[in-house]
């Protein structure tokens, strides 16, 4: 039984629509963690929460692995992971790190040499559960490597790799399983004097993950790392990610994310980016508003290629700001209001261009009003007040 363990509350009635756009400070009561230092990207106490990926490359394949990393720093990643499930993969990590423009996290299963070699080739972090690399002596040995170069440990807790004596004792890997081995691991850290530690409890069940990170930001002040695990591919991962995620930091819980889909990571880092936007919790990243348009917008104009065209250029420019694209004069001159810049349709052939709730510019004829021309005009507005905003 996939969804017996979570009580949705009953549903409230509903107000009308908020007049706030981005009510940042609405979050502001994020639950109190400790802080790790992840090579200079600070997780919980009063860090923003960042953003981590992983990539999907071979690790030991140097230069592929950071042309991904590249990529995915571009789009806004700070921290990214790779896997070690190899020798050679943990050779090839001093040269990572050394050429990643972000910390490097290691992933390690079972094998606490490759755990020594990442802590050697100076890796920020690395993701291992204590309770999984053997012998007390080795576990003691991985512990005093970390805690000697100053780097921490997540302890990765995943519902598809719970211990067999959790699946045997509860009847499926439920929260309380979830959580009770991310403590087993837990206590083996801090038996040994180590407590520079994030944890990880991951479902592909956001609904699962979303308790058992409620019942573990209960009983441990350790920063938590927030995911979906297993979320599938694009369309899936995005829904199951801001369920899971989003209602978790919601409720100011949560330190950092890391959104799984199926596929490119530069994708999971600009979903896990415009999450954080939506929830306040990020600045300065680019709004787009535009509506679904339907039967009473200008339908020849291609309203749909100009907000795609739009959105790729004001992207591509690194605008920062929220832009509206609207269909047609019902909620056009509403929303190109309270943007910063807005473009609404008209009637046939028309358009107008409104900076800050000013009008500034009326498009006729179908040789402005056409995607190419108003996503030109619409980015030179944006630019402009961005520059202003600068200063
Ligand atoms: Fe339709 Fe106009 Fe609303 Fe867009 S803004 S959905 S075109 S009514």
């Amino acid at each position: 039984m996939r969804n017996e363990h979570l009580q949705i509350n009953t549903r409230k009635p509903t107000t009308g629509n908020s007049e706030i756009r981005n009510p940042k400070s609405e979050i502001g009561n994020r639950k109190p963690t400790t802080q790790i230092n992840v090579g200079g990207v600070r997780i919980g106490g009063n860090a923003p929460v960042s953003i981590q990926t992983m990539t999907t490359t071979l690790t030991h394949d140097v230069d592929a692995t950071l042309r991904q990393t590249e990529r995915c720093v571009e789009a806004g990643a700070q921290i990214v992971r790779v896997a070690v499930p190899e020798e050679r993969d943990a050779k090839a990590l001093k040269e990572l790190v050394r050429r990643s423009p972000v910390p490097i996290v290691s992933d390690i299963h079972f094998n606490y040499q490759y755990a020594l070699a990442a802590v050697d080739a100076g890796v920020a972090k690395v993701r291992i559960n204590p309770g999984n690399i053997g012998s007390e002596k080795r576990i003691a040995q991985v512990l005093s490597a970390a805690k000697a170069a100053n780097i921490p440990i997540r302890i990765g807790v995943n519902e598809g790799s719970l211990e067999k004596d959790l699946l045997d004792k509860y009847p499926s890997p439920t929260a309380e399983a979830l959580v009770e081995s991310a403590m087993r691991h837990v206590n083996i850290c801090e038996d040994h004097d180590f407590t520079d530690i994030a944890i990880s409890v991951k479902s592909s069940d956001p609904l699962r993950m979303i308790k058992a990170n409620r019942l573990l930001s209960a009983k441990v002040r350790y920063p938590l790392h927030l995911g979906v695990t297993e979320a599938g591919t694009p369309r899936r991962a995005h829904v199951k990610s801001t369920v899971g995620i989003g209602t978790l930091l919601m409720e100011g819980i949560g330190d950092t994310i890391r959104i799984s889909i199926t596929g490119d990571p530069v994708e999971e880092v600009l979903t896990a980016k415009e999450l954080l936007r939506t929830l306040g919790l990020a600045d300065n990243l680019l709004d787009v508003i535009s509506c679904p348009f339907c039967g009473r917008g200008d339908a020849e104009a291609g309203y749909e290629e100009i907000v795609a065209v739009a959105e790729a250029l004001l992207e591509k420019h690194g605008v920062r700001i929220p832009v509206a694209v609207m269909g047609c004069e019902v909620n056009g001159p509403g929303e190109t209001r309270n943007a910063e810049v807005g473009i609404h349709l008209g009637g046939k052939e028309l358009a107008v261009l409104k900076v800050r709730g000013e009008k500034v510019r009326t498009f006729r004829g179908r040789e402005e009003v056409n995607p190419q021309f108003l996503a030109n005009a619409l980015l030179e507005a944006a630019l402009q007040v961005q520059g202003m905003e600068r200063g």
